[in-house]
């Protein structure tokens, strides 16, 4: 490899793709994180493994990185509107807890998943409700500044005065938002108007509320990505990341009120990275009850989170990806195959460490200073395609192709398998293929067989909602017959075939 590919990534600022060069030592990187109000479902993930991705690249081409990631347990209203309820208090009422007791149980739910997924830790998540104090000064200042007004609602973003208002979303006229802003705000002036703070209405006390100079509330959601942010990689950083929902509204409200609260007239962030969704909608799977698959599910039907991993890798983070039953058995099948022709090789080099000259070196000692023209050539294969905007489904192609030549030597190919592992963090120096066997599995069951089983699940749901235990119980003995396992959670039953 001479000298390797330069990183490239598609700035979703100007929409192109971009050199990326470090401005700073460590770089700075934030990814919106998950609002600990319910379970993440699988669809949230994808932005974690997409962000993950943008470390692991980092750290090939030898990018220290400060990564954020900020858990939202207050401020976050139901469809993201600026005067609805917070989705955590919604939450607590719900599942008759306290907020406290959601957030901290949801947040763990997002650690498990995070760490099922491999996904390398960020160095802070910084809770919002530790950040009012801030955000109420960020706010304050922005009121000084004259880019406010106050409402009985609450003190509101001009977004008037900010003539670059709109730009990452590509919106230049305030008419194109009509989507984005369904919510009729009494006084608003414009539609892309937004809350910097919540005012309490009178007569609805919030559960969590803090007294401010716009009275007691709490503060809006697009400030604490801003405050925290700022408060913990500096006032200008290189990469903010998230869903590709976030360009068209979070993320313009992000900057628009960041932007004015600096005034220095540079760039907030230079470099906005969003990825694509993912498609729930054609897997057929045993979920929690009215929520949208987890990745506790996918292990239910007997699949290995890796094997999810595999399956989002296996398209490129721009382009959506429809979640099928079909697709997660065919990434399954790729990852036992791909395990099966490694197992022999082991011990495999670190791959937790390693960045693009460290591999080119490791396959020069292991080729013990032969020229490996094939092996080499993979390599580069590799590095170009993580410089080329993140091409995962190549760094994959270029590793299978890589072990079924037969030009490369099994001592070339250990640093090649490690290398791959670096980019894709798939774990493949340790899992086993009788990790990736399928169990009997809910997804190989007869469609009459699920439905005659979620029957019985939801009449005992209903028969627990009257009071009837005897009947509830009565049922339960009759999944318990049929091998099903039922466990209740706060969002509702979850069954599982009894291994
Ligand atoms: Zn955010």
């Amino acid at each position: 490899m001479t000298g390797g590919h330069q990183l490239r990534l598609y700035n979703s600022l100007g929409r192109r793709v971009e050199d990326f060069v470090p401005s700073a030592d460590p770089s700075g990187m934030y990814s919106c994180g998950p609002t600990v109000y319910a379970y993440p479902h699988l669809g949230n993930m994808r932005a974690y493994v997409f962000a993950d991705t943008v470390r692991r690249a980092l750290r090939w081409k030898a990018v220290k990185v400060r990564h954020v990631v900020n858990i939202t347990d207050v401020g976050h209203a139901v469809a993201d509107t600026d005067t609805g309820e917070d989705k955590v208090e919604v939450a607590a009422a719900r599942e008759r807890r306290s907020v406290q007791e959601i957030a901290e149980f949801y947040t763990r739910a997002f650690f498990d998943d995070i760490q099922a997924l491999n996904i390398l830790p960020a160095a802070e998540y910084p809770r919002a409700s530790a950040y009012v104090g801030q955000m109420i000064e960020f706010a304050a200042t922005l009121e000084k500044k004259g880019c406010t007004y106050r409402l009985p609602s609450g003190l509101y973003f001009d977004t008037a005065k900010d003539p670059r208002y709109g730009e990452l979303a590509q919106l230049h006229a305030e008419g194109q938002r009509e989507a984005a802003r369904l919510e009729q705000v009494p006084g608003r002036r414009r539609k892309t108007d937004f809350a910097l703070w919540r005012a309490e209405r009178p007569g609805r006390r919030r559960v969590m509320r803090w007294d401010s100079p716009w009275g007691w509330g709490a503060p809006g959601w697009h400030l604490e990505c801003s405050v925290m942010s700022i408060a913990l990689l500096g006032p200008h950083f290189d990469i903010h990341t998230g869903g590709v929902d976030h360009r068209e509204l979070h993320h313009v409200n992000e900057i628009a009120q960041s932007e004015a609260y600096l005034g220095d007239g540079k760039p907030w962030v230079r470099f906005w990275l969003h990825n694509e969704f993912l498609q729930l909608g054609a897997a057929k799977m045993a979920k929690s009850a009215g929520g949208a698959p987890r990745l506790a599910d996918l292990v239910n039907a007997g699949y290995h989170p890796m094997a999810f991993r595999l399956f989002l890798l296996g398209g490129h983070y721009r382009s959506q990806l429809d979640f099928t039953t079909e697709a997660m058995d065919a990434a399954q099948a790729t990852l036992r195959r791909l395990v099966a022709r490694i197992q022999p090789l082991r011990p495999l080099p670190a791959a937790d460490t390693l960045d693009a000259a460290t591999a080119a070196a490791g396959l020069a000692a292991g080729s013990s200073g032969q020229h490996d023209p094939a092996a080499a050539r993979a390599l580069d294969l590799m590095d170009a395609a993580i410089a080329a905007d993140l091409s995962t489904p190549k760094i994959l192609a270029a590793l299978q192709d890589a072990l079924r030549d037969p030009a490369i030597t099994p001592d070339a190919l250990r640093p090649l398998i490690a290398a791959a592992d670096a980019l894709l963090g798939l774990r493949l120096a340790t899992l086993e293929t009788a990790d990736l066997e399928q169990r009997r599995s809910a997804a190989e069951l007869a469609p009459e067989e699920r439905h005659a089983i979620e029957r019985l699940v939801a009449e005992r749901t209903q028969a627990r909602k009257e009071r009837d235990w005897a009947r509830a119980d009565q049922i339960r003995a009759e999944l318990d017959d049929l091998g099903v396992q039922v466990t209740d959670t706060p969002t509702g039953p979850v069954w599982q075939l009894r291994p």
